[in-house]
């Protein structure tokens, strides 16, 4: 990535807006520089699933004995920490870094720890949602972790824009999350457009709500449309990872603060989900 030029740092030899963006820079690469994959989960509108899509991805690759953080870093609807059971949790920080919260295995950082009132809505300008990102993107205690899975805000604008274009020193590749309707689909090709704007691998294209699996008899009630981040993915020349069905145990469990992975093994969301876990990992 190259970095807006203002001036050689005296530091470090590149360029840099300022002696302390060079340092937040300096950070940042040793920070990120010891994680081996970042996976980024993007979608092209809010509701898709996105933030359940990351927690489930980050779960389901810390069972299999990987090394893994989440990092939320959806300004507007942070949702991990509700989903984790971490809702009003505060920001541990020592020596100036962030300590992130550890459940299972999966070290957790939330936009949300910032805000002093759960219930307060994001309000901020771009320069302050920018080093925001920043800070998140270079002040945690991550350690050596072979998988960050980051939430983005939804859409193509600024906020991802600045996380993609932050963590593209290292190895980052997308996972972009649709449901099946065409007016999805449609936001969704935007987001697969920004990857090949950015040069952002894509890891592939997953549908989620797709189909209702009835709990009592099995049979498959394709509520909106079928076949949609299929086409997408085709489309795009990206791989296409699955489908994971409308299951009311996602919602149960996201409620409760569980991953559904680890609420309910034999649910249908959580049957469907483990190939896609499983093809992330095979993909080194
Ligand atoms: P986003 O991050 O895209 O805004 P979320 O992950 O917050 O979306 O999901 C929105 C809501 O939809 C949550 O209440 C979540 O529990 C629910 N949900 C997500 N995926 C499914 C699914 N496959 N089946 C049932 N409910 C789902």
């Amino acid at each position: 990535m190259s970095e807006e030029c203002n001036h050689d740092c005296e530091h470090c030899g590149k360029h840099h807006a300022s002696e302390e963006e060079c340092r937040a820079a300096e950070r940042r690469e040793a920070v990120l520089g010891a994680i081996k994959h970042k996976l980024v989960v993007l979608s092209g509108k809010g509701g898709v699933g996105k933030s359940t899509v990351a927690v489930n991805l980050a779960f389901g690759l810390a069972s299999s004995g990987a090394k893994v953080g989440l990092l939320d870093v959806d300004l507007h609807g942070p949702s991990i920490p509700t989903m984790l059971g971490l809702k009003g949790s505060a920001l541990d920080v020592e020596d100036g870094l962030i300590v992130p919260h550890e459940l299972s295995g999966v070290k957790v950082v939330s936009v949300d720890f910032f805000l002093p009132d759960p219930n307060q809505a994001v309000i901020w300008r771009g320069p302050m949602k920018n080093a925001v990102i920043q800070q998140l993107l270079s002040d945690v205690t991550w350690g050596e972790l072979d998988y960050l899975v980051v939430d983005c805000p939804p859409g193509t604008g600024d906020e991802p824009l600045s996380i993609c274009q932050l963590l593209q020193d290292g190895d980052v590749s997308a996972v972009v999350v649709t449901t099946p309707q065409e007016v999805a689909a449609a936001d969704v090709r935007k987001s697969l457009d920004f990857c090949e704007q950015l040069k952002l691998p894509v890891r592939g294209v997953l549908e989620n709500m797709s189909g209702f699996v009835c709990p009592h008899c099995g049979k498959v009630t394709y509520i909106f449309k079928q076949g949609g981040g299929e086409r997408l993915a085709e489309e795009a020349g990206v791989p296409f990872l699955g489908r994971i069905p409308i299951d009311p145990s996602v919602g149960e469990a996201c409620d409760e603060g569980t991953p559904f992975l680890q609420a309910n093994r034999d649910s249908a969301a959580a049957k469907a989900f483990v190939p896609v876990v499983n093809t992330i990992l095979q993909e080194k």
